[in-house]
């Protein structure tokens, strides 16, 4: 058995290069571990339970087809690795076999001035990205968190959303075409047009599939013109009820903020840098042309100041944009023995958040020794509510150990209260046992899909439940 391994192992690194094919501890324990605060906790208590046997770096489309075609051939399981960003464990290999690293497609393909597009290999670092479109005038207007830690294949294949979403929309808006292989070795390359109506939309196939249907190799993604005027304001509530009203009422009439969060007074604290902030507090921006931009702005604060939101200037909002790919305050107190940390976004209706965040506060709270709440990608509909969790276990057995029981928690209220169980993050390792409840119905018909577009079940087995 050893030796037929040893066979397989063998004829990859005949087809891919010594250098493209790589076994040492170093790049296994690499990625073993992603930004999941349980993997923070299973690293520090020398704990492994998912590693890969190998990882494989391919430099194009057709190297990555010849890996599938292999990989099913052989039954090798294929697990996508962009930049290990995922905070639930989704690049984790559940079974072994190969982690498929992305980090060597990263070459801008084409970039078309005229009709705003750009064409990118997916393993491109969102920063590098953003920052070369930047010289040129152009900007993605998708500014996850992650921006300078995630690539644009893991943003796709996450249904990743920027901070700015409220204005430019998820990525599900952003990435106008894909080329993807299925694990038989076909690359598939989706219309490319502004908006097409040629039957099911492929892109979605992939979108969110966390590496399960077969792996996007390339992305052509929407860019935008640097806006010629930004303005930001900070506004205090006196409660949650009153910024999420204002919120409402503001995209309900068709403002576009592109930067909206507004945080309960636990997380006010934090944002505002003063341990007795007494309100929530709401970060407002506009953008675009300086007249849109102005008249956007005076509307949003009249809204506002209809719900009793009072102005304090524009200072903290511009702090936070400052550091707004900033996550040491929960990568530190990870790094402490014992020490916990976990971020959950869900998201609901207007008429159903206020009470899952109520529910949410109120079931938390006895699992940490922070239990802060904010709501920062806001639709017509409604809007995402994302709670972050801060505590000290014992050690970090006991730490993990919480970790699990906030996420049962978590998912149950949120399953109970008729929340979606993720907004952007996805489902990964963490949401996987609340899964199969949230999709319902839809469950066997996505097992129907797989099982024809990978009937080998290659394709990072065990995520999604499949
Ligand atoms: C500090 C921090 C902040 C974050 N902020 C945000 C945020 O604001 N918004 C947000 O949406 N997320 C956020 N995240 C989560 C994470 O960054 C995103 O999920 C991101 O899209 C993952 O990208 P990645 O390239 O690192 O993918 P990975 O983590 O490497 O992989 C994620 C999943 O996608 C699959 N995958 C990756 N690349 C491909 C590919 N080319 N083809 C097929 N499957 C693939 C993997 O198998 C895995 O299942 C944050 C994470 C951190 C650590």
């Amino acid at each position: 058995m050893e030796s037929a391994q040893k066979q397989l192992w063998h004829e990859l690194t005949a087809m891919f290069g010594e250098e493209h094919v790589r076994f040492d501890e170093e790049e296994i324990e690499l990625h073993s571990y992603d930004v999941w605060p349980a993997a923070a906790k299973w690293k520090m208590q020398g704990k492994r339970p998912y590693q890969p046997d190998v990882v494989v770096r391919p430099l194009s489309t057709e190297q990555v087809s010849k890996l599938l075609v292999w990989a099913t051939r052989n039954h090798v399981p294929v697990t996508p690795w962009g930049m290990g960003s995922s905070v639930t464990g989704a690049p984790l290999p559940m079974k072994g076999g190969i982690t498929l690293d992305l980090s060597l497609m990263k070459r801008v393909l084409a970039l078309d001035p005229d009709n705003l597009v750009v064409q990118v290999q997916a393993g491109k670092p969102g920063l590098e990205l953003e920052l070369e479109l930047n010289e040129r005038g152009f900007t993605l207007n998708h500014s996850p968190q992650s921006l300078d830690r995630s690539t644009v294949g893991g943003w796709v294949s996450t249904r990743a959303t920027g901070q700015f979403s409220s204005r430019w929309g998820g990525i599900e808006e952003l990435a106008l075409a894909l080329t993807a292989v299925l694990p038989s070795g076909e690359v598939i390359r989706t219309p490319l047009a502004p908006r097409a109506a040629v039957g099911p939309d492929l892109r979605h196939l992939f979108m969110g599939a966390e590496g399960t249907m077969g792996v996007v190799t390339e992305v052509v993604m929407k860019i935008f013109p640097l806006p010629e005027k930004r303005i930001f304001e900070t506004l205090k509530f006196p409660s949650v009820d009153a910024g999420l009203k204002a919120m409402r009422r503001m995209m309900q009439a068709g403002l576009r903020p592109f930067l909206v969060r507004f945080y309960d007074v636990d997380e006010a604290r934090h944002v505002m840098r003063d341990p007795s902030f007494p309100r929530p507090v709401m970060l407002l921006g506009f953008e675009g042309l300086a007249a849109v931009a102005e008249a956007e702005y005076a509307a949003g604060l009249n809204i506002c100041a209809q719900e009793d939101g009072t102005a304090i200037g524009p200072d903290a909002a511009l702090a936070w944009m400052e550091r707004r790919f900033d996550f040491s305050t929960v990568e530190n107190l990870l790094a402490l023995p014992g020490g916990y940390a976990e971020t959950i976004e869900v998201a609901h209706f207007w008429d159903g958040i206020a009470e899952t965040y109520q529910a949410l506060k109120t079931a938390l709270a006895p699992l940490a020794a922070e239990v802060l709440g904010h709501f920062s990608h806001v639709y017509e509909q409604g809007t995402s509510l994302y709670i972050i969790l801060l505590g000290q276990a014992e050690n970090d057995a006991e730490a993990e150990a919480r970790i699990m029981h906030i996420w049962d928690v978590a998912m149950r209220i949120s399953l109970e209260k008729g929340a979606v169980i993720s907004h952007h993050h996805g489902v990964g390792i963490a949401r996987l046992p609340y899964y199969r409840d949230q999709l319902g119905s839809s469950m066997a018909a996505l097992e129907r899909i797989k099982a024809a577009v990978d009937p080998a079940g290659v394709m990072n087995p065990g995520k999604l439940g499949l």
